[in-house]
This record gives C-alpha cells, structure tokens and sequence, in this order.
C-alpha cells in the first residue's frame, strides 16, 4: 500500500491523515508534542466560510501603525522581533491592497466551498462524535458605522451559495443576545455559520484515525529528511527514519523550520492569539459573538464559555502576556451586562501566518513527493475538512477540485538553486 507520512499532527495535519486514509492510503501521522496541543487546541472554533478573507486587509496598516506598540490593543508587535520580521512585514503590508484583499476573499471562498458540507458528512461519519453548533455568528457594535461596512464587505459571499449577512437593530440584538449591555448599536447576523469545540474535534479524528488502522505517533519531532534525487524517501526523527511515498508538512506556525530542512524558505510567522475558557459559566450566551470594534469572540460550549482574539506577533514562542489576558476581559466587559464568572484558564496559541493571509497547500516545486498544507492563519478549523479533502485529491490522484493556483508555495517568488537541490523563496 502507499505510504504517507504526515508531519505535524494539528487540526491540518489530523483532517489531511483522515482523508487520505479514507482513500486507502497507509498513514503515519507524527507530531512533536501531541497532536491536537497547540494551536488547535484553545481557539474559538468557529467554522465559518463566509469569513474566509484574509488578514491583510486595506485600511489595516492605518489601525496596526496605531495599535503596534499598545501591549492591549488588537494587535501587537514585540519592538525586538522588527529587525528579524521586517520582510515579513514589508510583504505583509504590500498585501494591505483592496486588490489583494478581494483576490485573497475570493480563494478563501471558494476553497471553503464545501466546508458546511464536509462538516455534516463528518459528523455523520461512524465513531466520530464532536461537539457541533448551528446557532450562526452575531457581530454587535458599540459604534453604527461600522455595521454598513462590514454589510457591504460580506456581501460577496451569496455568489458562493451562503446567506446574506443580514443587519440587526440594536433591540433585534438584545433579543437575541440579553446578555448583551444597553452600549452596543446593533449588529449582523449571519445565520449558516457554526462553531464547534475544537479541542473535541482533534480528539475525535485522532480516535478515528487510530481505529482505522492509522499511525499516530506523539513526542516524534521530523529532524530531517532523506532525499535522494527529487524525491524524499524518509524523514528522520530523534529514534528512527520513517520511511514513504509521499510526505505532507502540516505543521502550522513552525513550518518554515521544517521545510529549512529540505532547504525550502518559506514566509511563515506566528501570530499569537490568547483565549479565556470559563467553566461553569455565569452567562449562558446564545450564540457566538464578534465584538466587533474591539476584535475580541465569544464561544459558547456544552459546559463552558471561551473569550479570545487578539493577534501577536513577537516570533515563535508560547509565553503567555498576563496583559493581554487582562485586555480580552476588559473589551469584553464594555459589551456585557455582567463580567462572566467561573473557573478561568488563559491559553494562548500561534496561528501560522503568511503575508498575504492564505495558507500554502500544494506540492513542494522542485520535490516530486513533497506536499505542504500550513499557514491557515485565523481559519485552520474552518478550512481543515476542505483543506484535508483538496490535500488527499492532490497526493492521490494528483489533481484537485479546485484551482490551487493561489494557494501555491512559489507565489512568493521561489526559484530553484540547481547546483545543491534547495530552493530559495524571497522574502
Ligand atoms: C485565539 C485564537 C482563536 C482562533 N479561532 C479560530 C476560529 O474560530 N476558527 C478557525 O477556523 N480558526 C481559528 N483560529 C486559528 C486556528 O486555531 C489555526 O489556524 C489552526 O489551529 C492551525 O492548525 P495547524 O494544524 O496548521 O497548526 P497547529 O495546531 O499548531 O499544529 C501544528 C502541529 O505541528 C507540530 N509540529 C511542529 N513542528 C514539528 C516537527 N518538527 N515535527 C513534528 N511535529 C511538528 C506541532 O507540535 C503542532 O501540533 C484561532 C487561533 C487563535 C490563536
């Protein structure tokens, strides 16, 4: 049988292991620490397509220049991580464009195209139970202006089959949110977007992968790879060389180092987001909510309610700032009647980030058995079942059902160095 190795074992890593050993594939899964810890652990869960823009957005490098150095604001940069970042940030600013925007809206889109779907399928699948809601996302405002904005910037998404956002008063929002306070404007509706408990979702195909025959092996960090002409035939970890067919890097904000081993430079950073998640919560909410002047979430679960947001971006490392903690509770509270109440755990996680927002998914350019699927930035649960059936479409059968053109790894100006086999992307 084919074998596929899989490195890095996040919600991406776990969805690409599940589609293609639903196609017949021999898969070992392997993962630094253990699948499903990091960054797909404590974030908000919201599977949403209609929200698949990408961050660089225009009017953002007006709004970053003034919340860069605030440790509270929406989004920080660590002054000592410039020097090293800067080209990341340069390219990240280019991407700020409305034409970039809308080219990176409308990828996101389409490869989101069959999320609803796949996560019905998913849920239908035998021996695989996760916590699901259908309850849509309501964004509320402190401030009117913002809602015709956001109205007129989600419109696009009827033309890939989704529900027009729909605007909210400030009673219609009480109503369907009393926990909200007398502050808040009004809002957005949008009806078809759901959320689940992501922690329950990695465990769930972890269980099915292993029930069906899949290896998935913690604590097993790829150290290198073995590559004999334009083919890799094994990657080395601390106690051994797995050997393969094919080889998948999923492993999200640290991709970059992975694929150095391989002499591939990818653009990839973390940006660093921090959740609150309160058991046996004082405030049962309705339904998810985006806080929208702030930029701060809320997810509901079965026995809890999570808080988070805020994007960070001071180089790979999971030091949690107390500040910033402090700051989702604090924007949360000018929306709410009462603060919520119960046990808290602060968590935070780094989101993998390109410059122009969309993840890498598609083969290595000068490696024949080389695939990439990182760099989901704010949507790696939303786009993990459409991402995993698109990965093994592509490895299997060497074509997908979507163009995977603007998903590309050489985007970023990548040219081949012939001479010793790596590759160099500018930055
Ligand atoms: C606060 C916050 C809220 C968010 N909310 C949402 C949301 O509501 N909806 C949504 O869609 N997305 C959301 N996201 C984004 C989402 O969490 C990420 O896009 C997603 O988790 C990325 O998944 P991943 O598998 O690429 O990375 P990860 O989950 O980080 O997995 C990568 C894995 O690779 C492993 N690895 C790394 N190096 C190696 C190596 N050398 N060898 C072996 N293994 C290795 C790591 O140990 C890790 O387990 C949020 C993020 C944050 C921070």
């Amino acid at each position: 049988m084919t074998k596929a190795i899989i490195i890095g074992g996040g919600i991406i890593g776990l969805a690409c292991a599940f589609y293609l050993r639903k196609q017949g594939m021999d898969v070992v899964l392997i993962d630094k620490g253990d699948s499903g810890a990091e960054c797909s652990s404590g974030n908000m869960g919201w599977v949403c397509p209609s929200l698949s823009d990408p961050v660089p957005a225009p009017g953002l490098i007006k709004s970053s220049l003034k919340w860069m150095i605030k440790r509270d604001s929406p989004l920080y940069i660590k002054p000592a991580i410039v020097p090293s970042l800067s080209p990341w940030l340069m390219q990240f600013w280019k991407f700020c464009s409305e034409e970039s925007y809308q080219r990176g809206y409308t990828a996101g889109l389409e490869l989101s195209r069959k999320t609803l779907s796949l996560f019905d399928e998913l849920e239908q699948e035998g021996c695989l139970e996760f916590e699901m809601h259908r309850k849509g996302l309501l964004f509320v405002f402190l401030d009117q202006r913002y809602i015709e904005e956001k109205l007129d910037n989600y419109s696009i998404v009827e033309s890939y089959g989704l529900p027009a956002p729909a605007a909210k008063s400030k009673k219609e929002v009480m109503e369907m949110e009393p926990a909200l306070s007398d502050a808040v404007a009004g809002g957005i509706y949008l009806p078809a977007e759901r959320h689940v408990r992501p922690e329950s979702l990695t465990k769930a195909l972890k269980k099915w992968l292993i029930s069906n025959g899949a290896e998935v092996l913690s604590h097993t960090e790829a150290t290198g790879f073995i590559q004999e002409g334009d083919k890799i035939s094994g990657v080395k970890t601390r106690k051994k060389t797995i050997e393969g067919d094919h080889f998948l890097v999923t492993a999200g904000a640290w991709a970059g180092l992975v694929l150095r081993q391989v002499g591939l430079h990818i653009p990839m950073t973390a940006g660093k987001g921090y959740s609150i998640t309160i058991s046996n919560p004082s405030i049962q909410f309705q339904q998810p909510l985006y806080l929208g002047d702030s930029r701060v979430t809320i997810s509901p679960f079965h026995d809890s309610v999570r808080i988070g947001g805020t994007m960070e971006l001071s180089g790979l490392n999971t030091d949690l700032d107390q500040r910033r903690i402090d700051s989702l509770k604090s924007s949360a509270a000018q929306y709410l009647r009462s603060s919520v109440r119960g046990d808290e755990q602060a968590w935070c996680g780094m989101r993998p980030m390109t410059p122009d927002g969309l993840p890498i998914i598609g083969k290595a350019p000068s490696l024949n058995n080389l695939f990439i699927a990182s760099g989901h930035a704010m949507s790696g649960i939303s786009m993990a079942l459409s991402t995993g059936s698109v990965m093994s479409d592509l490895i299997t059968k060497g074509m997908s059902d979507i163009d995977l053109t603007p998903f590309r790894l050489d985007r970023f100006s990548s040219k081949k160095t012939h001479k010793n086999q790596t590759i160099t992307v500018n930055m």
